[in-house]
């Protein structure tokens, strides 16, 4: 049985005073039955993670691929943990898209988090011309291939299924086209991965709480990754509860 999870990513998003979400998140889900967890921006993971934060997780938005060395701005996988955070979001679109990440590189900053003992979150997802050429499947499946390394299991890695047109727009796949790519997805898996039956597979983009109850009923979604409604705890609130 997959332990159901939900994400939020906040992006570059929230200073100091946004901790006040997270204790009024932590306050209202003491004891919510799937895990729960936030990605706030780098500069608060430390503040987070001493935080009261209840059983709220603290995960960072990217590693370099590095342990360490002259990479300026960017902060390790072993930084993340250090600072108190159990997970990374790696391979998101906006990570793909703004500065030009690609597969290899994806895959090699998750070796680099499992490494170090984070659970990598590793993002796939079509863009809309992708989908309209009918070529959604194909490049799930080459991401998938190039993303995830071969360390990954399903202790240490989650896949969220974020189709690039639906992050932020208000717009989401049919349901039925969810479960087509969570079903391919989990068939993928399961041809590289003894206990590829146990990794959590996230649904995101544009959930919100009216539409997460329908989402987490579709054949393996098994949690979301959020980032809008992650912000505030009223709306997050919502989308652990329909979990
Ligand atoms: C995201 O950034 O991962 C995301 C899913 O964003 P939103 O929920 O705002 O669409």
């Amino acid at each position: 049985m997959r332990r159901k999870l939900a994400a939020g990513n906040w992006k570059m998003n929230g200073t100091g005073d946004s901790l006040a979400e997270i204790r009024a998140l932590a306050a209202a889900h003491a004891a919510p039955t799937c895990e729960v967890l936030i990605c706030p921006p780098a500069t608060l993971i430390a503040r987070m993670a001493a935080s009261e934060r209840g059983p709220i997780m603290v995960g960072g938005q990217d590693c370099h691929q590095n342990a360490s060395g002259a990479h300026t701005g960017d902060i390790s996988a072993g930084m993340l943990a250090h600072a108190g955070a159990s997970h990374v979001i790696l391979g998101h679109s906006e990570r793909r898209a703004d500065h030009g990440e690609d597969n290899a590189l994806v895959r090699a900053k998750a070796e680099a988090a499992l490494g170090a003992g984070l659970v990598a979150v590793i993002c796939v997802g079509e863009t809309e011309a992708e989908r309209d050429a009918g070529q959604t499947l194909s490049v799930i499946g080459t991401q998938l291939a190039g993303s995830v390394p071969d360390e990954a299991t399903a202790s240490n890695t989650v896949i969220a299924y974020e189709p690039v047109w639906a992050i932020g727009t208000g717009r989401t796949p049919t349901l039925d086209q969810i479960a087509e790519v969570h079903d391919f997805m989990r068939g993928q898996l399961a041809e590289r991965f003894d206990d590829a039956e146990g990794f959590r597979l996230l649904y995101g983009g544009s959930v919100k709480p009216s539409n997460a109850a329908e989402i987490f009923a579709v054949s393996n979604v098994d949690g979301a990754l959020v980032g809008g409604a992650s912000l505030k705890a009223a709306d997050f609130g919502g989308i652990i509860t329909a979990l």
